[in-house]
């Protein structure tokens, strides 16, 4: 690693200067377990670091008065996992935090850092974009907002400019009658990142037999997370049967439009779209126990 200038400011207008005066090679820190290994190993080279982690109110975890909720970015992924605020309204995304890395590393990451890095695989993506959460993007210019299915532009990129931060993760309100999964297929049992994930979340008619809503977001099968309205639609207002269930997976897998690497081939990370989403939408029908 190379040296560079190190700033710990004590307010986001200052975090702000800094980015901005120190230009392209002034990067954000916040749990570093992206970052810190990229400088590590090379592949970036910091001119600067700005270290978010003492400006106060950005890892809160706040009630908003339409009945939603501020995550702020630096909340860790350990807090996500053991809130009781998010496990009573937003279960999917403590089930999901508790899927990610090791104690070590929930404790240290942060959900702002997962959603920044803009890995295809990183695994929070998909279940906020599938409870339509909205970035809160603060920079030079003032604050303004952004759909997180907009907020990814390809791996790497996403929708921040030069020296604006994310600093906060709205989520609306929670929907009666909805519950969610996120279904994520790896090798290991842990600490490694997703080959395959699927976010479902249904929303239920009165009588549970219909999806009044249904969102399927894919993660790590394209550059950037994947909404896939066409298997979406197949869902919603008709039964759930089996048949329904299966062309949704079908279409999904057909979305798809995964790379060959090192962890997966294209073809087995598509099958596995497959089978994901039939199970995930198993699950949320039936309650089963998640496989
Ligand atoms: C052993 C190991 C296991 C892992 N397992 C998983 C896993 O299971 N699933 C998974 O998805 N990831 C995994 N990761 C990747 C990583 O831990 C996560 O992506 C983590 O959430 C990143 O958060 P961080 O706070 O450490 O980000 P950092 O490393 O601090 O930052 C990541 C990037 O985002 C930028 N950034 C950070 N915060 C902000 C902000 N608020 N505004 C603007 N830019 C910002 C930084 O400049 C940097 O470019 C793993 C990593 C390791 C080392």
């Amino acid at each position: 690693m190379r040296f560079f200038e190190y700033y710990a400011p004590k307010t986001l207008d200052e975090a702000i200067q800094l980015l901005v005066h120190h230009g392209e090679g002034a990067y954000p820190l916040a749990g570093g377990t992206d970052l810190v290994t990229k400088a590590r190993y090379g592949h970036l080279r910091p001119r600067a670091i700005v270290n978010l982690k003492r400006i106060p109110g950005l890892n809160d975890i706040a009630p908003e008065e339409d009945g939603g909720l501020r995550l702020g970015a630096l909340v860790t992924l350990a807090e996500i996992a053991r809130s009781s605020l998010i496990g009573e309204r937003y279960p999917l995304l403590a089930q999901t935090a508790k899927k990610m890395g090791s104690v070590l590393i929930r404790n240290l990451a942060t959900v702002g850092g997962n959603l920044c890095n803009a890995a295809p695989s990183a695994d929070m993506a998909p279940p906020l974009i599938a409870l339509d959460a909205e970035a809160v993007i603060v920079g030079p210019g003032g604050e303004r907002r952004v759909r997180l299915e907009k907020f990814f532009h390809g791996p790497g990129h996403t929708e921040l400019r030069h020296g604006e931060l994310l600093t906060a993760i709205l989520l609306p309100p929670p929907r009666p009658r909805t519950r969610g999964v996120y279904l994520k297929h790896i090798y290991r049992q842990a600490m490694d990142i997703a080959i395959v994930g699927v976010a479902v979340v249904l929303q239920f008619d009165q009588r549970e037999a219909m999806a009044e809503d249904a969102r399927i977001v894919l993660g790590a099968v394209a550059p950037t997370p994947l909404r896939v309205s066409e298997a979406e639609s197949v869902l919603i207002g008709a039964p759930l049967s089996e048949d329904r269930r299966l062309e949704a997976a079908r279409r999904a897998a057909q979305a798809a439009r995964p790379i060959d690497d090192t962890y997966s081939s294209a073809w087995y990370r598509r099958e596995m779209v497959q089978v994901l989403t039939r199970r995930a939408l198993e699950h949320l029908i039936s309650h089963s126990p998640e496989r």
